[in-house]
Order: structure tokens, then sequence, then C-alpha cells
């Protein structure tokens, strides 16, 4: 399998690999999926590029289809290093594949000092690494311009060190998180009391890196094979400033960073389209970046006329005349925006600052403007959300196709995913929104509307694995060869529960329950598993955001949701309710190969939450708006 090197061999480098040195670092890159959507992942070629300029590091890439010829021949244990970017909930179990293939142990407990440190970041790891952490050794939290060289320098340091040594010199490098130095509490009910260091000297928590310099990623390497073929990936914008208070993709990455255009996009731009004719153009937002216009105005020359741009999803409200015509004549047939819903009072909850009229002027100046398609992207099962809401979606669309003949629309649905370092990180997934997907399909699909829905059941997943902690990981462990079966998931789960499994060498209690852990309203004062990780904004600001959301305007809990994250003793004893009867949904995570390659994103840039960030919350409907490309 890991011979195929055909796809590798079509690739032009934009940088240029250093010769090893006798002593370099041997390492492993692994992408817990294939080639195709691996190397459309700008942060994994942006990580991989980094490590293959240093003489003192021999990286070697690994997919699940393919990967670079192994050191030395073949691959072995003689590796320092294995590292995995992770930015989609839902591979975490091939990541568990990919060290089994390298004859690694999986549990970080069981490597000795002749075993690589195992490393991962990414948008998935850095909001909540906790379900994973038994895997890793170390976790970097934040952008990986400032974490990969100061991982490696200190790793290089201390080489021939024992295993606890390294991971104790490691544990003194900002953003650098090593599991193992943290001990989760739990109390005698099953809740998380605490998660403390375990060692003398360790900080009580880790903060998150930001890069701060003016210059953000860029494709390091173009190949026909990737999802997008040949494209060239030029980050714009890291970050949002609009703040929507479900989305990852926003204040996991904070503060709103921008490129300069002078010395940083356009001779970027200038870079890949010495070798390409297809243009991306990433980031959560890229038209609110303050030249967009005038980077625009410049693609406009008659030199790029043969060049294919593709923008990220855009902010409705940033659609000019000269967005459209530009776009519509290098080769762009639609527009991404994403309205999240229909209701301006759901709008206001979730502070989407977004009139009514502004959606209506998107897409007649997307028609005006040449451009054949709008795509909308929206969500089900907000906080608060009312029948009445999602009916005003349906209600808008049927009004934007009156409006704008002839324009093609289509409505991108997910279901609300809770996502750590949010304002709605103590809401639950509400399980009326699988019959508001329904509804919506029932209202558009007759009106000639395409509607493209989330699978309701892989949100579901997405959900424990985002609010989940260590006690998950042998659910992880027990999924690992079927996860692409919903039944599996919750198999796995129940199995875990009822204690059936061989036991992990480590202590885990058994995982809450799945109610709680997927539905339940977490009260305040809930010790989160992500508690020990600083990542942008405190608790306390973030709690004030939600309550001006929300304050006393809570959805009324249905009967399955839990009020505070405390749990009812039918729940303690495994009762699994709500995980039967659910095989029937969906077949696999949902998406085509170009929203699985927009599901996998840098490590650390920030783009890559919002490709994959669902397209906004990642995971949340908007899994596709801003990390799909426009095309
Ligand atoms: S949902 Fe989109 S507009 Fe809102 S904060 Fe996230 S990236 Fe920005």
């Amino acid at each position: 399998m890991l011979e195929s090197q055909h796809s590798l061999n079509q690739e032009i480098l934009l940088f240029t690999p250093a010769v090893p040195q006798a002593d370099a670092l041997r390492t492993v890159l692994a992408f817990p999926s294939t080639y195709a959507v691996g190397i459309t992942s700008l942060g994994y070629q942006v990580v991989w590029a980094t490590l293959a300029r240093r003489s003192d590091v021999d990286v070697r890439r690994l997919f699940t289809d393919c990967g670079d010829p192994p050191h030395g021949g073949h691959w072995s244990r003689a590796l320092d290093l294995f590292g995995v970017s992770l930015s989609w909930e839902l591979d975490a179990p091939v990541l568990l594949d990919l060290l089994e293939q390298q004859n690694i142990p999986l549990w970080a407990v069981e490597r000795r000092d002749g075993d690589p440190i195992v490393f991962g970041g990414g948008p998935v790891l850095t909001a909540n690494p906790e379900p994973l952490a038994p895997f890793f050794d170390v976790v970097l939290l934040g952008d990986g311009e400032l974490l990969l060289p100061a991982f490696v320098d200190v790793l290089r340091e201390c080489r021939g060190a024992s295993r606890g040594e390294q991971l104790r010199r490691l544990a003194g490098v900002p953003g650098v998180y090593i599991p193992s130095f943290f001990s989760p509490r739990y109390g005698r009910d099953g809740v998380l009391e605490a998660i403390e260091p375990t060692e003398p000297g360790i900080p009580a928590s880790v903060t998150r890196q930001t890069w701060r310099g003016n210059t953000l990623s860029q494709s390091t390497v173009i190949t026909p094979e990737a999802a997008w073929p040949s494209i060239h990936m030029v980050e714009v914008a890291r970050s949002c400033p609009e703040l929507c208070r479900f989305c990852l993709a926003s204040y996991l990455t904070l503060p709103f960073r921008t490129a300069s255009l002078e010395d940083g996009l356009i001779p970027a731009v200038e870079t890949g389209l010495a070798v390409t004719r297809r243009l991306g153009l990433l980031g959560a937002s890229v038209t609110q970046h303050p030249q967009f216009s005038e980077l625009l105005g410049w693609l406009d020359q008659e030199r790029f006329a043969d060049v294919r741009v593709s923008v990220s999803s855009v902010r409705a409200a940033t659609v000019t005349p000269q967005l459209s015509r530009i776009l519509a004549s290098r080769g762009c047939r639609s527009l991404t925006i994403a309205i999240e819903s229909g209701s301006d009072r759901l709008r206001t909850v979730v502070n989407k600052k977004l009139e009514r009229q502004e959606i209506f002027t998107a897409a007649r100046l997307t028609k005006e403007g040449g451009l054949s398609g709008l795509k909308l992207y929206g969500m089900v099962g907000l906080p608060s959300e009312e029948e009445d809401d999602v009916e005003a979606t349906a209600d808008l669309l049927l009004a934007l196709k009156r409006a704008t003949p002839g324009l093609r629309l289509t409505l991108g649905v997910s279901t609300f995913v809770p996502k750590a370092h949010t304002p709605f990180q103590w809401e639950g997934l509400r399980p009326e929104a699988e019959k508001r997907l329904q509804r919506l399909a029932r209202r558009l699909k007759p009106k000639g509307i395409e509607l493209r829905p989330e699978s309701f059941g892989w949100s579901v997943i997405q959900t424990l694995l985002s609010r989940g902690d260590r006690r998950l990981a042998p659910v992880l462990m027990a999924v690992r060869g079927q996860q692409d079966s919903l039944g599996a998931w919750k198999r796995a789960y129940r199995a875990v529960l009822a204690k059936e499994l061989e036991a992990p060498p480590l202590e885990l209690p058994p995982p809450p329950p799945w109610l709680d852990l997927v539905q339940a309203r977490w009260s305040a004062n809930q010790v989160l598993p992500w508690e020990h990780l600083a990542s942008g904004l405190p608790n306390t600001t973030l709690w004030r955001h939600r309550q001006d959301a929300l304050g006393a305007k809570e959805a009324p809990q249905t009967s399955e949701q839990h009020p505070t994250g405390h749990v009812d003793a039918a729940v303690i004893h495994g009762n699994v309710r709500g995980m039967e009867g659910d095989e029937h949904q969906g077949g696999g995570p949902p998406g085509s190969i170009e929203e699985g390659a927009a599901h996998h994103a840098p490590l650390g840039t920030a783009q890559e939450e919002h490709q994959h960030e669902s397209h906004h919350q990642q995971g949340n409907g908007q899994a596709m708006a801003h990390g799909q490309i426009n095309g």
C-alpha cells in the first residue's frame, strides 16, 4: 500500500527541501486520510515544508493510501517522531491505524525510550484534545509557525535523554501540552471535578500560541492529484472578527489577522501562478481583509485572464459588483454565503450581524455579476431555535428564488454541534434538529431549491468527540476499523460502558452517559474537559457572551435534554437512550471528496478552522460554507 508513488511524483514543490544530515530526527508526518485529501490541506502542506526545510529533520509523509519512501527503505520503530495533523473529529480512529502500521504502541503510557514521540496538532486537537489525549505524547496548541520550530529545537537539545526527561523539557515550551502530565479527577457521580498537573513545576494550564506575523500560509506543493487539482492556496486572513457564538473558526483562532497585501499576498500569489493557473484564496473571512478589493483589482489584470480563482465563503454584506464580476471572469460559477438562519431573531441570538436585505442584495449582485449560483449555509438546532425559525429559513429561500429568478440556489444545512472555547460550548445538540432537517427538505426540494443536509447522525458523533474527555479513548479503540458506521460507534460506546472490552493500560472510569455528553446543557460551574487549556477568551467572558445571547430566553429543555450536566441514575448505569435505532442514518461522514478536503485543514493555521470548520463552525453546518471553496 505504501509503495504507490505515482501521485507524489506529479508534485511541483514551491520550496527547497534540505538534505537531511546524518543525525537528523527521523520523522513521519501523517494525515489520517488519502493523499488527495491530505495534500489539499494547506496546514498539512505547511507543516511538512517547515520540517522538510530543516536539515536536522528527515521527514517522510504518510497518508492512508500512500507515502514517501520510508527511512532506510523500511518503515520501522527507529523513528524519533511521529506527527499527525487532525482537523476532522471523525478521522480520530484512523490515527490509531496509522500508529499500528508503524508498530508504535497505541497508548502513550505503553511507549518506552526507544519509541517515537507521537505529536499532533490541528483544530480538533487545539479545541479539545482530551478524547485522544491518552494516545499522544505531545499536542501542539495553536499556530505552527511558532510551535514547530520551538518544539523541534528543544527535542534536538534533549535527544538521548530519557523519554520522561524529554517530555519534561517539552512541557516548558509555550503551547506544548503533555497530556500525561495532567490528570482528570472525577466525583463519585462521574462528574469531572478538575484536571490537574501531576508533577511539580508543570503549569496548571497551557496556552494556545498565536502567530502575529504579517505573512500567512501559502501552498508549498502543487499537484494535479489534489482534491482541488493543481490549486495554489493562499491564506488571506486568519480567524474572524464577527464572533458568531457557535463558531470555532473565529473563537479558537482570535485575534483576526490579515496578510499584508504588498509583502505577503501579492508575492504569494505570484509564486504559485508561475506554475499553475488555479488560485484559491482561503480564510474564515477573506472578504473582510481591509484590502481585499485591491487584491481583486490586481487579479483583474489581463495577464491573469486565464487564471481560475476560487474563494472561501464570503460575508453576504461584503458581496460587491466588483467581486461577482471578477470572480465570474476568473472561472468562478457560484458564491457561498453563510446565513445560519432565515430568522432575524435567531441570527441576532448567534451574533450574525446580517440583515435580511443584505442577503437579497448579495443574491442580486451574484447574478448581476455573471455568476450562476449562490450557495447558502445554515444550521438547525441552534440554541433557542423554535419551529418558526426553521420555517423562516424555508420562507427566506423561497423568497430569494422569486426575487432572483435564474440564479441557482443551494442550501447546505447542518445540525448545531457545540464547540469548545465558544460561547455555546455549554449547550447540547438538540434532538429536534433531525426533524427540522427533514422539514426543510419537504419545503424546499419541491420548489427546485437544492438541499444539502449534513447527516444528523454524524453530527451526534461529532458532538461526542467535541465535548468528550479521556474516558472516550477506549471507545475510539473499540470503534477502530468500523468508524464509518454509526451503529459501530454506538455499539462501541455501549461495550465500553458495560466493561465488555479489555481494560486500557491506564486507569479510566467508564465514559459519561451518552445523553449527558451529547444533549445536556452544562451549567456555568461545570468543569469542562478543556478547562486546563487556554485558547482565546476566558470562560467568564464566553459565559457572558452566552448570557447576552440566551439569558433567560433559553429554549425549553426537551424531555431528553438534561439541564446541568449532572446525571440521573439511569444513565449512570449505562442507559444509552437516544442511541438506539439510529443505524439507518447516513452511511458515512458527510461529504464528497471536495467536502472532505475542506474538512482537513492546517496545523495551526486559521484557515484550517474555516476549511473544515465547517465552514464556519466546523462541523456545524457551515461545515461547508467557509471551508468549501467556491468554484
Ligand atoms: S460563522 Fe463565519 S462570519 Fe461568523 S464568526 Fe465564524 S467565520 Fe466569522
